[in-house]
């Protein structure tokens, strides 16, 4: 089949790409609302159900466009309630998404690319190396699989997903384009009716495109810091060679510049004797001086061959007390869901790594071991 006469799977396009779509048919943008409605709201991808559009138009549907969901190649459950879902993409490859029930609120933890072409030195994904961007299907497909699932669920855990992070595998801000649609259906009163509030983009400081997306999308910002100064952050989160702290806290001031009362998370994963002393402590908070940030202390949470070790609970505590003491709002995460490897960094899916890297860092682990 040659592209012109690949069916278009309806889930990659936001209410104004289906307008644009449904017009080359002819047919009024009202329609955009109410597939988007069918398909997003009421989770149905069989057009004969879709019955207010008229049996034509369903006909016209059926032969021009596909409603494709990613596929769940495995569940697996934490006692605290967490789920994790790994779904196969039509490529073969696997990517993973995660559902955090806490105190009323239901977060889904979802990924934007297959692996990660970033080389944080602390995370499970960059080990993995990357495949390739997820397209708008993949991104929102994760949602729609996640609130399906939970609602057929039969628990005392709240099943309802009320939160989004783009906090799963992959740099949301170097696939843009997609992750900004997916999340304009998130968004949307027809589909997933999120609060700006409650949809969060995770970064580790593509500043170009931090700036890019204020002026795109409403939506929440988090920034994984984890290091007050240059030095060690270059060492951390790599792509600070390129985006220094001079040009990323510059970018976290300006992004809610127009929103006086909204702030910027600033994450920070605790690393035993790295970044976890009480100096660094201060320096974090000078370095964030003016900035509308608030703080989130990551316990790190240890995958196979890592050198890292999580800060002891104390030396969290007295780190936080000290942002306290500057006036930073800090919170601690919990971590949850790590018996089934489904905490921060620990997302690994299942992923043929065209960068190669999983296999220098099999080197590498084969290299420590020689030595040990
Ligand atoms: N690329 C984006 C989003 C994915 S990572 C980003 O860097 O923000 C989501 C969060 O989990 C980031 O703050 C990341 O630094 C953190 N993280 C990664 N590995 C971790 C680990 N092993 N333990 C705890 N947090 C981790």
């Amino acid at each position: 089949m040659n592209a012109a006469t690949e069916p278009m799977n309806l889930l990659n396009l936001n209410q104004a790409g289906l307008e644009a779509w449904l017009a080359q048919l002819s047919e009024p943008t009202y329609r955009a609302q109410q597939i988007l409605q069918w398909v997003h709201h009421y989770g149905v991808t069989d057009f004969s159900q879709m019955t207010n559009l008229s049996k034509a138009l369903r006909a016209k549907l059926a032969q021009l466009s596909v409603i494709e969901v990613p596929e769940i190649a495995y569940h697996q459950q934490s006692i605290d309630g967490t789920h994790k879902w790994l779904l196969r993409l039509n490529c073969g490859n696997c990517i993973e998404t995660v559902f955090i029930p806490e105190d009323g609120r239901g977060t889904l933890c979802v990924s934007s690319q297959i692996g990660c072409s970033l080389t944080c030195d602390f995370c499970a994904t960059a080990k993995q190396g990357f495949n390739r961007n997820l397209s708008v299907a993949e991104i929102i497909g994760q949602v729609w699989v996640a609130v399906r699932e939970l609602s057929q669920e039969q628990t005392t855990h709240d099943r309802r997903v009320t939160n989004v992070v783009m906090m799963g595998m992959g740099e949301p801000l170097l696939n843009f384009e997609s992750v900004v649609t997916a999340m304009d259906i998130m968004l949307s009163d027809l589909a997933y009716g999120l609060s700006k509030r409650r949809v969060t983009l995770s970064t580790s400081g593509v500043v170009p495109m931090m700036y890019t997306l204020a002026q795109r999308s409403p939506v929440a910002l988090a920034v994984s810091l984890h290091a007050p100064t240059n030095d060690l952050r270059n060492q951390l989160v790599p792509l600070n060679k390129k985006y220094p702290l001079e040009q990323l806290i510059p970018a976290c001031r300006a992004y809610f510049a127009d929103e006086p009362r909204r702030k910027v998370t600033m994450e920070y994963v605790m690393l035993q004797g790295v970044n976890d002393h009480p100096q660094q402590a201060h320096q974090l908070a000078k370095l964030l001086q003016g900035v509308p940030a608030k703080v989130n202390l990551i316990p790190f949470n240890p995958f196979p061959g890592t050198t890292y070790q999580c800060s002891e609970p104390k030396r969290i505590e007295h780190f936080r007390a000290i942002l306290q003491q500057h006036d930073l709002t800090t919170v601690t995460r919990k971590t949850r869901g790590d018996d089934i490897d489904a905490a921060c960094g620990q997302l690994a899916g299942k992923i043929i790594d065209r960068t190669k890297r999983s296999q220098r860092w099999q080197q590498k682990l084969r290299e420590i071991k020689d030595v040990a």
